[in-house]
């Protein structure tokens, strides 16, 4: 009876198979959830190997075995690519342990769980050779292999479920930890959203990157922006989030403005967490730098659902606080 408690009147959730789901089959009738499937990127080049069919819903691949069935393609790169389609609930399966601990609450699985299908619904590109990619450039995907049991339940208990804006699914987005409060899609993507403008977040104040400092060498940063030598960093023109919008360098060949996303990408997303940076100051032979979170920042914090979903708030009150204005529908 639990996952009676998830149904917003979907009906034809509910009135989907159990059974059927839980083998993430293609061989599932009866309602528009299960015809969905998204095709994901798994390798390319030239060391793709030979994947095997095992049967009609799975194949191996390098001692892993995937749900649904591949193919090899042609990429725009000129590379090869190993193309997984498989049923959208089915590659969510295969997601969620990647993005969460299977450790965490349920609520703040089934909201990982809803925002992810949501994600990747928005992404399928029919005129494209895949959808989406294995890895954090989409959402970290691993096969079976990858799976849980409260992951799956997670997907399950949801099904179907997605976010929607206009009756249309929403562009959500999701990342670690927001460090206090959440990006603005306007500052990060330059493309707004109403209800990915921002929210503050008391709930990730205990994440392991709730606040960071970082050194770095003052050349790496002069040779990574063509400086001569670094003489001075300032942090421009903060945001309501309190994100600056661009990084002032001043160095001896030259000075210039970066984006602060292009700042982080330039240097790293892996060396430089987030774009909340709170001080930036030469230092010597090094550049120091501190702020909060981990991630671009916009939309759902990881480590935020976390903390909500331990203190009690519903799948439901998680996904509207971090997408105010959202509703839920049907994929
Ligand atoms: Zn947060």
């Amino acid at each position: 009876m639990r996952r009676r408690a998830f149904l917003f009147g979907l009906g034809a959730c509910a009135a989907l198979p159990r059974a059927a789901r839980a083998t993430g089959g293609l061989d599932v009738g009866g309602g528009p959830v299960s015809f969905r499937a998204v095709r994901v990127l798994i390798a390319s080049g030239a060391a793709i190997g030979a994947p095997v069919q095992l049967d009609g819903w799975h194949f191996s691949w390098r001692g892993r075995t995937y749900r649904g069935a591949f193919s090899l393609v042609d990429l725009s790169s000129g590379r090869r690519g190993l193309v997984n389609a498989i049923p959208l609930d089915a590659y969510l399966y295969g997601v969620m342990s990647r993005e969460i601990s299977p450790a965490w609450a349920r609520p703040a699985q089934m909201a990982q769980a809803i925002v992810a299908r949501t994600y990747a619904l928005t992404k399928i590109r029919p005129e494209r050779p895949y959808d989406l990619v294995a890895s954090e450039a989409s959402e970290v995907y691993g096969g079976i292999v990858a799976e849980s049991v409260e992951g799956r339940d997670a997907v399950d208990a949801t099904a179907g479920t997605i976010l929607t804006y206009d009756d249309r699914p929403a562009k959500v987005a999701f990342s670690a930890c927001c460090g206090g409060h959440t990006a603005s899609a306007a500052g990060v993507w330059k493309t707004p959203y109403p209800y990915l403008d921002g929210v503050r977040d008391p709930y990730c104040a205990n994440a392991p990157d709730a606040t960071w400092t970082l050194a770095l060498p003052q050349a790496r940063v002069a040779q990574t922006f063509a400086l001569g030598d670094l003489r001075e960093i300032a942090l421009r023109d903060v945001d309501a989030t309190l994100r600056p919008r661009t990084i002032a360098l001043g160095g001896s060949a030259r000075s210039i403005e970066v984006p602060s996303e292009t700042f982080r990408a330039q240097l790293g997303a892996s060396v430089l967490f987030s774009t909340l940076i709170a001080t930036a100051r030469v230092d010597g032979p090094e550049v120091a730098l501190a702020g909060r979170g981990r991630g671009h920042g916009v939309g759902l914090c990881q480590w935020g659902t976390r903390t909500m979903g331990a203190q009690g708030a519903s799948p439901q009150e998680i996904c509207t606080y971090y997408f105010p204005g959202v509703r839920f529908g049907q994929a």
